[in-house]
């Protein structure tokens, strides 16, 4: 028998609220109920079949927000008004203000829904009232803050084989911005090889060239910050305005919008809006378009509308030239054998040698001794030591395969075995606390489980390291491991 679903709903929210009132009075909390009805007052049952729960929220981002945050305790209500086994289905009815946008399919776990046809564009009065960090309220968009770091000019970039094709799109580009065919200007490459370096130059060489032109410098993680919470204060139409008044928009790292699909929606309506006026638009990347994951196909086509290009780890000779340079802006003087020595060792990347360079520095000038050939392989071998490692879903399965002594096609297994099960859960807390994974990505990595078995793991792990002696110290001596 179909229940009513909007009893059932009100119920759950009923419940979902007396749950959180009672944190809230144990930890003094009160801002979270506002959060809440803001949140739930957007999302509509829609129909319950057979224990098949769909939800229509306004748009990916709800859908996230409620799975990051309220998804135990929405989990826990449904088990309590519906029963057992709930599935959970979101439709997603999207409204953007925006005047070119075409009506989206949103495919929803198999599910696809057609979205509205979006509102007008808001009045251009709006940007005014604009509510972002970059801006002082109030004031025009002139003032706009480029957050643009004065160090990182053209002067100060040596070019060399590696880079020479990049720099010179980016120096024609800044002659004449949103005025060349390189819209967008797509420069991806390895780590520290200097494509924020050159994103930076561009930015500053436009405001140096055209004071009156608006350029705007953002990392893709606070663009990806600032949406979600223009998102919760119901402002995503101020956001949108914000980023479509600049005349020359710089996004750097824009891979990590990978699997950020609700800012993609936004990210791909600001991109639409300048290039059709003409703005330049400039992004970096660790990985060619081709290469990027979980970005909207119409993103990815879009990236190559313009330039692609690669800058790619120093050759020897602009290593040397880098070097050199640094070593004369810092007033230091090596003799050519170490100068060499450094150039032909250290060839990961730009970062790296800079880094080695300063250190060196530092070293002779704490041992008040002159750098000898020999002091300085020590130097860089204790460098070379001190790297971190970078952490992701499969280092932390390495851990914790190693910590229990199992082997790691077991961990990725069905079994539900508990000498299994629980260094799965584990690896799969780890991985939600120390990377930037979603739990969906999780689930996928760790042998095809559900986002809901991950969620459920990181709770229950979360819970049992509060009162469970052993498995606190599973949890730090495996975050040590994972560290170390
Ligand atoms: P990426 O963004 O590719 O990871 P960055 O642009 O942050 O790399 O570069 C890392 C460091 O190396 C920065 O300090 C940058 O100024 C410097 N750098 C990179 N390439 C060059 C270059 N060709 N000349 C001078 N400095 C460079
Ligand atoms: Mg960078």
């Amino acid at each position: 028998m179909e229940q009513d679903i909007t009893i059932v709903w009100d119920n759950c929210l009923r419940f979902m609220r007396d749950n959180l009132n009672s944190i809230e009075e144990k930890e003094g909390i009160s801002k979270l109920d506002d959060s809440f009805t803001l949140l739930f007052s957007k999302v509509k049952p829609l129909s319950l079949v057979e224990k098949n729960l769909t939800l229509q929220v306004p748009s990916d981002f709800y859908k996230e927000y409620i799975e990051d945050n309220y998804l135990s305790l929405l989990s826990a209500a449904l088990k309590k008004n519906i029963g057992k086994g709930v599935k959970l289905w979101y439709s997603v009815k999207e409204t953007i203000p925006q005047t070119h946008e075409k009506p989206v399919q949103q495919q929803v776990k198999g599910q696809s829904f057609q979205t509205p046809k979006p509102q007008q564009i808001m009045n251009p009065a709006f940007a005014q009232q604009v509510v972002n960090p970059f801006v002082v309220p109030g004031i025009k968009k002139i003032n706009i803050n480029s957050q643009l770091n004065p160090s990182l000019t053209f002067d100060n970039f040596i070019e060399g084989e590696s880079n020479k094709f990049v720099s010179t799109v980016a120096k024609t580009i800044a002659k004449r911005p949103g005025a060349t065919s390189f819209n967008p200007l797509f420069i991806h490459g390895g780590v520290g090889v200097g494509k924020t370096h050159i994103a930076h130059a561009v930015g500053l060489e436009i405001k140096n060239l055209y004071p009156e032109k608006v350029v705007l410098y953002v990392s893709s993680e606070k663009f990806i910050q600032q949406f979600v919470s223009a998102a919760k204060s119901q402002s995503k139409a101020d956001f949108a305005n914000f980023y479509q008044m600049v005349d020359c928009l710089i996004i750097d790292d824009i891979q990590f919008l990978s699997s950020k699909s609700a800012t993609q929606d936004m990210f791909f309506h600001i991109f639409d809006h300048l290039h059709q006026n003409g703005k330049q638009i400039i992004l970096t990347s660790d990985k060619a378009p081709v290469d990027i994951q979980d970005v909207q196909e119409r993103i990815v086509s879009r990236f190559k509308w313009g330039l692609s290009a690669e800058i790619k780890s120093p050759d020897y000779t602009t290593r040397k030239k880098i070097v050199i340079n640094k070593l004369h802006r810092d007033g230091i003087a090596l003799s050519e054998e170490l100068i060499d020595y450094l150039a032909t060792e250290v060839t990961a990347n730009v970062r790296e040698l800079i880094g080695i360079i300063n250190s060196v520095i530092a070293y002779s000038m704490l041992l008040k001794t002159e750098m000898t050939l020999d002091l300085l392989k020590e130097t860089i071998s204790k460098i070379s030591a001190n790297k971190k490692k970078t952490i992701n879903i499969s280092t932390i399965q390495d851990v914790v395969c190693k910590y229990f002594g199992i082997e790691k096609e077991k961990l990725l297994s069905k079994t539900r075995k508990r000498d299994i099960a629980m260094p799965r859960q584990l690896a799969m807390y780890f991985a939600k606390e120390y990377t930037n994974a979603t739990f969906v990505k999780i689930g996928e990595e760790m042998g095809g489980k559900d986002h809901s078995t991950v969620m459920y793991a990181c709770d229950t792990i979360r819970d049992q390291s509060k009162v469970d002696k052993q498995m606190k110290k599973f949890v730090k001596e495996i975050k040590e491991k994972i560290f170390e």
